[in-house]
């Protein structure tokens, strides 16, 4: 039994490693340019290739370009506070972004750039089969809505916290379920300390559906 653990993690991290390189050969869009001119790291995403629970940001910040890992600023303090909140780690959860490398400035991303690197994202998720995605923010939660074919027009002020369920099929062509709840992004309680209430309460709805 543990051999077949073992065989099925070896082989998502396999996938995952064959994305983690295209993406450092990437030149899809002009972000690779800022990144290399600048001795900059793309932000692919970390955590348990066996993740239920994948949390997606929207881009790599300037710590994050720095070092290569997603969540590593002020954002990620807040982050990681919340996981200690319900009780989780980052060992056990995925943590990845819409886009791998940093838009210059912390601008918001372009269309351009979503629709040329989020083709790795979704991968990623398809190799990882989460049963739990919590887009972090708007961008973030606008693709996993378009990735999963949900119909929704109210913004993300209106619906944080609100459990969606999608029924997918695996790569390995099993129907399974997946529940997305969408939060804002931790960002906004560095900003305004308040929201910590907020991103609070919806990490408690999520600590309820694990
Ligand atoms: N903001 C994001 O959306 N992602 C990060 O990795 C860091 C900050």
């Amino acid at each position: 039994m543990d051999k077949i653990i073992k065989m099925k993690e070896n082989e998502k991290t396999e996938k995952l490693r064959k994305i983690k390189e295209e993406v450092l050969k990437c030149r899809k869009c002009d972000l690779c340019k800022e990144r290399i001119k600048n001795n900059f790291f793309p932000v692919i995403g970390e955590g348990n290739h066996n993740a239920e629970i994948i949390f997606c940001g929207e881009a790599p910040g300037l710590n994050e370009a720095k070092t290569g890992r997603p969540f590593c600023g002020q954002a990620g303090i807040v982050l990681d506070n919340l996981l200690s909140y319900i009780n989780l780690r980052r060992e056990d959860v995925y943590i990845c972004n819409v886009l791998k490398c940093r838009p210059p400035g912390n601008r918001d991303p372009k269309e351009e750039e979503i629709r040329a690197c989020s083709p790795y994202l979704s991968s990623q998720i398809d190799i990882i089969n989460p049963k739990i995605i919590c887009p972090l923010g708007r961008y973030s939660m606008r693709f996993i809505f378009e990735k999963y074919n949900i119909r929704e027009d109210r913004t993300i002020s209106k619906i944080h916290g609100e459990v969606y369920e999608v029924q997918v099929k695996t790569l390995k062509e099993i129907t399974s379920f997946i529940k997305i709840i969408p939060l804002y992004h931790p960002a906004v309680a560095v900003y305004n300390p308040n929201m910590i209430e907020i991103l609070k309460k919806d990490f408690g709805v999520l600590r309820g559906v694990i």
